[in-house]
């Protein structure tokens, strides 16, 4: 009996826009189907290996290519695990398949992705709609007694399901009938072309109209030193399904003390800043046979962009996902695949720094990630990070940072919202007058990563805004007269709802006075986030700093001494702390603020009538 399904209603659309946006990319839907074949057998071979009964387990693991001039059609058939009728039906008549899902993302997103991207993404079984009018798929389960059953559809509305009598092999077969404009796909030397240029390291033989075509063996179970820089290249191409080159690899090739094959690639970019998980990870073999197709405890989570493989011997066939976690063989892979990972990352920066400052662009979170969760490898992690400083626009290392201070024992570092914002901060004038660098922060994040690294060497990190961070030799308590005394007594007097303390200091050099956070404070910039995110905290009150050298001072000094209009002092103070506040980047009380230039203005067009 036929049964007449309707495809769910998101089909359809994918169906329209796979074949419309793909269109360029009509070769891919052979990779899309031989890749469900590896699949199939992966999960086959599986099933064996763990003791399972399957039918006919002497059925040779291949897939078959057949090329039908007459009839205009190709077909692709595997002997791996097959569908029931059941299976037939949910999985090739609903969307539910994270990888078409992800698809359909992408394309919401397609002003900002590339044509190579969109190719990247494995939109499955309906791409055979770009080159067929109609697909026929005949399966039979692996599973003893079930009868063989057929789909068929011309990919619009329905496709059609009959369950089939007589005797079928186990496996998958894919009739595609194709399109008018299609085919140039019956060309042997053209899907050849295609196989090699996608399917190349599958691991399982291919064949063409009965001839075997020439595959690669898997590349990590080569030895390195023959390998060239194209080899890992074209290895990334066919394990991301793009046309990207990695940012850089590395070959793990040991036996002892475990047995350990792997190839871990950085790929060119975070797919995660476009919002897209990604589909490809680590995956991870035992003797050749695929274990789990993305793996995450293989690495740790700080370094879950990386991809590649894994292949040990020692690891159990029977491992399961539950166990795979705490299994004993994993975790010493683990252990051993970070740390070369690691020394790895370092070479990278130091002889290809120019990479590198891509790489770190694009995954330098991670690494603070790492820092911030303060994993065991906190310390290596910090050697590759890079910073801003003031000297110079290029982001430099904690080491290299060292290297151009006489301070060994300090990073002196900054926060603000941009370089162009602190460039001219009054906190670094003394800096820029003894030429010691200062790392420059502009995310709020590198803060915190600072306070877990905790010690750079033996170097402390020293937030240049706070009171008692000052450069070595210079006195920062200036002499204070008893004027000077009663001058700073009666601006705390009159700041006291602003302001902590109010000093002079010979921190400055150009500006008449600045704010610096108490001792052990964070940055204004954290403290502000802080409060975003919880209403509840309260940032710290500052200190007020004043230039004696400065003209300003003077000038305030008389009017806070000598004047006896308290509204005028009140306004000018406040118009103080505001100015200090805003050469940080920001004020604290707007509306207030406001208020208060007005105030000013006023005064000044009362002088001028005057
Ligand atoms: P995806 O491969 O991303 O899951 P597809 O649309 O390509 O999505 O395939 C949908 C599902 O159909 C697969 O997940 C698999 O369960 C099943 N399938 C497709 N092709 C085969 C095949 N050759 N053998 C067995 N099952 C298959």
């Amino acid at each position: 009996m036929t049964r007449r399904i309707k495809f769910k209603s998101e089909v359809g659309r994918l169906l329209e826009i796979v074949i419309n946006s793909l269109y360029k990319h009509r070769e891919i839907f052979l990779r899309e189907l031989i890749s469900n074949s590896v699949d199939a057998l992966n999960k086959l071979k599986f099933k064996q290996l763990n003791g399972e009964e399957v039918l006919t387990p002497e059925l040779e693991h291949r897939i078959d290519i057949k090329l039908n001039q007459q009839g205009n059609t190709i077909e692709v058939i595997d002997t791996g695990i097959g569908m029931t009728e059941d299976e037939i039906i949910e999985n090739l008549g609903t969307i539910a398949h994270s990888g078409t899902k992800k698809f359909f993302e992408l394309l919401e997103k397609k002003d900002e992705i590339s044509e190579e991207l969109i190719g990247q993404f494995g939109v499955g079984f309906y791409s055979v709609f770009m080159v067929a009018d109609m697909v026929e798929v005949i399966s039979k389960s692996y599973i003893k007694d079930s009868p063989a059953v057929r789909w068929k559809s011309e990919g619009k509305e329905r496709f059609e399901v009959d369950v089939l009598d007589g005797d079928y092999k186990r496996g998958t077969t894919v009739k595609i009938y194709l399109k008018d404009d299609s085919k140039e796909f019956l060309s042997e030397s053209r899907i050849e072309a295609i196989v090699d240029r996608y399917s190349r390291f599958v691991p399982y033989p291919i064949y063409l109209n009965g001839r075997k075509l020439k595959q690669l063996k898997p590349l990590w179970l080569e030895n390195p030193q023959g390998l060239k820089k194209e080899d890992y290249e074209k290895f990334y191409k066919y394990l991301t399904k793009s046309e990207l080159k990695p940012l850089t690899y590395l070959h793990i090739f040991s036996d002892a003390p475990v047995d350990l094959k792997s190839i871990i690639f950085v790929p060119p970019f975070s797919l995660i800043k476009f919002g897209l998980e990604d589909d490809t990870g680590i995956r991870l073999y035992s003797k050749k046979v695929l274990i789990a197709e993305k793996t995450e405890e293989i690495v740790p989570d700080y370094l879950r962009f990386l991809k590649g493989v894994v292949d040990s011997e020692d690891i159990q066939l029977n491992i399961s996902r539950e166990t795979i976690q705490n299994d004993p063989v994993v975790l010493k892979l683990k252990k051993t695949i970070t740390k070369k990972v690691l020394k790895h990352f370092k070479e990278f920066l130091k002889k290809d720094r120019a990479n590198y400052n891509v790489f770190f662009e694009e995954f330098g979170v991670y690494l603070k990630e790492g820092i911030v969760k303060d994993y065991p490898e906190k310390n290596e992690l910090a050697e590759l990070l890079l910073f801003e400083t003031t000297e110079d626009e290029k982001k430099i290392t904690l080491e290299e940072y060292l290297e151009k201070t006489d301070y060994k024992d300090s990073i002196f570092y900054i926060v603000g919202e941009d370089r162009k914002t602190v460039e001219k901060s009054p906190y670094l004038e003394q800096f820029y007058k003894k030429g010691v660098p200062v790392l420059i922060l502009t995310q709020v994040l590198d803060e915190t990563v600072l306070e877990h690294i905790g010690k750079f060497k033996d170097a402390e990190f020293k937030l240049i805004t706070r009171e008692d961070v000052f450069l070595e030799g210079e006195d920062k308590e200036t002499t204070v007269e008893e004027e000077d005394k009663k001058f700073l007594e009666k601006v705390k007097e009159i700041l006291k709802d602003r302001i902590y303390d109010a000093i002079v200091s010979s921190r400055l050099v150009k500006s008449p006075y600045c704010l610096v956070s108490q001792k052990n404070a964070p940055s204004s910039q954290m403290e502000r986030m802080m409060n975003a995110l919880n209403k509840f905290y309260v940032p710290s009150k500052k200190i007020l700093e004043f230039n004696t050298s400065h003209p300003i001072y003077k000038g305030l000094k008389n009017l806070v001494l000598n004047s006896e209009d308290e509204k005028l002092k009140e306004i000018v103070l406040n118009s103080i702390v505001d100015t200090a506040e805003l050469s940080e980047g920001f004020l604290s009380n707007i509306p207030q603020a406001v208020e208060r230039y007005n105030g000013l203005i006023e005064r000044l067009l009362e002088l001028d009538k005057n």
